[in-house]
């Protein structure tokens, strides 16, 4: 469960070849993190493997199966954005209740689903309030709840913090670093954020014009990075 895998995935938009081929290998639990510029292809990145932008040439493996042509809620993986998109007339119980009724889910099974996502993210005492009774903390905790009722083989994180302040983000990054230790679940967070990507990531994915500059963990980019677009991008003074 929740492994991903790209073979030479390449996008084109009209004349730009915005992603040229990328190979890459996510493993089942990990945490990477794709870092990079504006505009060098981590949220197209991030969609291709969503299922919300079709892939040029190449192929996508989700746990091992050919996913490349499959429709996004066929995918078994959660997006969450980073403008939250809860329903704002919609209480938090029904916001993060919303996919499992679309599933035609039993209630009872549900009513458990969104305690337990709530316990987790501590929502609980929240639950009956609107989206805009929240702090911008606790929304994007809601966004986070939407998607793990829906038990996906991995989570996708576009900027998800990058709409809060700072003090908030330091916690968010943590509570998004204790989530995945709790549900072991596969994380593909995308940030500009050097901060982030270093706290944050197992597996770190350097971007840079759509083409991977070097993979690797915190620790091996700080210590070796391959070229000095990394040394500069992760800020050692190599
Ligand atoms: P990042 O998330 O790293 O800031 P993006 O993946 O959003 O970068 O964009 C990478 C490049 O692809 C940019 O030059 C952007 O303008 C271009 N791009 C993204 N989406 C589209 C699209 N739908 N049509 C045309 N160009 C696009
Ligand atoms: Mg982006």
């Amino acid at each position: 469960m929740g492994s991903i895998v790209l073979k030479k995935v390449s996008k084109v938009f009209g004349e730009a070849k915005v992603i040229p081929s990328i190979d890459l290998d996510i493993n089942d639990g990990e945490f990477v993190v794709f870092v990079g510029p504006s505009g060098c292809g981590k949220s197209t990145l991030l969609r291709l493997i969503a299922g919300l932008e079709d892939v040029s040439s190449g192929q996508i493996l989700i746990d091992g199966k050919d996913g490349t042509n499959l429709a996004p809620a066929e995918r078994g993986l959660a997006m969450v954005f980073q403008s939250y998109a809860l329903y704002p007339h919609m209480s938090v119980r029904k916001n993060i209740a919303f996919p499992l009724k679309m599933a035609n889910m039993p209630q009872a099974e549900i009513d458990k689903k969104v305690a337990e996502a709530a316990r987790v993210l501590n929502l609980t005492d929240y639950l009956e309030r609107k989206p805009r009774q929240l702090s911008g903390g606790q929304r994007q905790r809601v966004a986070i709840g939407r998607a793990i009722v829906r038990q996906p083989a991995a989570f996708l994180f576009d900027e998800p913090l990058s709409n809060l302040d700072a003090a908030l983000r330091v916690n968010m990054r943590l509570e998004i670093s204790e989530l995945h230790q709790q549900l072991k679940t596969t994380m593909v967070y995308v940030t500009h954020d050097q901060v982030e990507a270093m706290t944050m990531a197992d597996k770190i994915v350097v971007l840079n014009r759509g083409n991977i500059e070097q993979v690797g963990s915190p620790l091996e980019l700080y210590r070796n990075p391959q070229n000095l677009f990394v040394a500069g991008f992760i800020g050692s003074p190599k």
